[in-house]
């Protein structure tokens, strides 16, 4: 038995979002940019998929863009935020994945902007009272915060935190990348500038995500070419990744409580099966918790002589997991999240991350294959 537990790095295609992209590949083969009849029809199906995605977050289709995914997303927002908001110092942590991360490196080594880093607490949770202090000293500031960490699962309080940021006069980029198709999302309450998406984290294609730019903000082309994306993005779009995109977070609204409710059942499984077989477990950064994203689940094994072998064995016996981020996966790298709130890097630490598709009965073959390695 093949077990895939490791949703937060990608999730598989939904298959009526394989069919409706196959139907678009056989018949739909216009450039969205001729102005005849198989480049309109062609250009109809981006732009309806533009009102799917805008209307599930409640957003404007105006304040849309598609792009190749979270990486380019995630870059788009940051450098745009300096280049066009003379934005001159962005807040952030440690925990946040490497498109932003690499972003901010960048940013700070070409001197284009100064970072500053806020603490986070031990559940990957960023000091709040932190940030109201350091906004009042840093004027033009961009805030970057994740919405839910991918390793940890940390949701943080975007209500609260775009608040302060308005309060300040801030600006605010949240990545969503792990939180959109599994979270609520009603932006024309929030008060946020950018958000970001990746089709492959919600059952969608991979190499295609979204940026939801506010509309008060006036930002100029990221990729220069042609006209596309309303001459933000040049390039021709990549239409069956953008129709699978829309289709994918269709499902993943219209499903969502289904979804959630089966996943939350699946970690809790897991959790309570971890305590029942390896005394002295432990969970990462919180991530039993249930105000963490329910897919997300990092477990602390209590065998230290492990540590360099257990996802290894899992491999081996047909389990996927991940020791880290996506980028780590099946890597034995240290985690940047999990150094900063001082996990344990003496055991094995492993990330397990569900879906729709995970049963309990994998939950418990994965169990039975735990028990086989730890106890040899
Ligand atoms: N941000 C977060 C939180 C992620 O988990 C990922 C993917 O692992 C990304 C950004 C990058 O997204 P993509 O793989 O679409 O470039």
């Amino acid at each position: 038995m093949k077990v895939y537990f490791d949703n937060a790095a990608t999730t598989p295609i939904d298959t009526r979002v394989i069919d409706l992209m196959t139907a678009i590949m056989q018949n739909d083969y216009g450039n969205p940019s001729s102005i005849h009849g198989h480049g309109r029809h062609i250009k109809s199906i981006i732009e309806q998929a533009r009102r799917t995605v805008a209307s599930i977050l409640n957003a404007s289709p105006t304040e849309i863009f598609f792009t190749s995914g979270g990486t380019e997303s995630d870059n788009m927002a940051i450098v745009s935020a300096v280049e066009n908001l003379d934005v001159q110092n962005i807040i952030s942590t440690r925990i946040e994945h490497p498109a932003v991360l690499e972003t901010l490196n960048y940013l700070e080594n070409t001197q284009r902007a100064k970072i500053h880093f806020l603490n986070v607490n031990k559940n990957g949770i960023p000091d709040l009272l932190q940030l109201e202090r350091l906004l009042e000293e840093t004027p033009k500031t961009l805030v970057s915060l994740m919405h839910a960490n991918n390793e940890i699962g940390a949701l943080i309080d975007l209500q609260k935190v775009s608040e302060i940021c308005q309060k300040h006069n801030a600006y605010f980029h949240s990545d969503t990348v792990q939180s959109v198709g599994h979270e609520k999302f009603d932006l024309k309450q929030l008060s946020i500038d950018f958000i970001t998406g990746s089709a492959h984290k919600f059952h969608g294609p991979k190499g295609v995500g979204f940026i939801y730019i506010n509309r008060k903000n006036k930002v100029h082309s990221f990729i220069h070419g042609g006209g596309q994306e309303r001459n933000m993005r040049g390039g021709t779009e990549n239409v069956y990744g953008i129709a699978g995109l829309a289709e994918a977070l269709k499902i993943a609204a219209e499903e969502r409580e289904e979804n959630h409710s089966h996943v939350l059942g699946i970690k809790r499984y897991m959790i309570e099966k971890l305590k029942g077989n390896f005394p002295g477990v432990l969970f990462n950064g919180n991530s039993d918790s249930d105000t963490h994203l329910c897919t997300v689940l990092n477990v602390a094994f209590p065998y230290p002589d492990l540590k360099d072998y257990l996802l290894l064995n899992l491999d081996m016996k047909g389990i996927s997991a991940s020791g880290g981020s996506a980028c780590s996966s099946g890597s034995l790298a240290g985690s940047h999240v999990l150094s900063t709130i001082n996990a344990d890097h003496e055991k094995p630490n492993i990330r397990f991350s569900f879906s729709k598709y995970n049963t309990k009965e994998e939950v418990d073959h994965v169990i039975s294959i735990l028990k086989e390695i730890c106890a040899s």
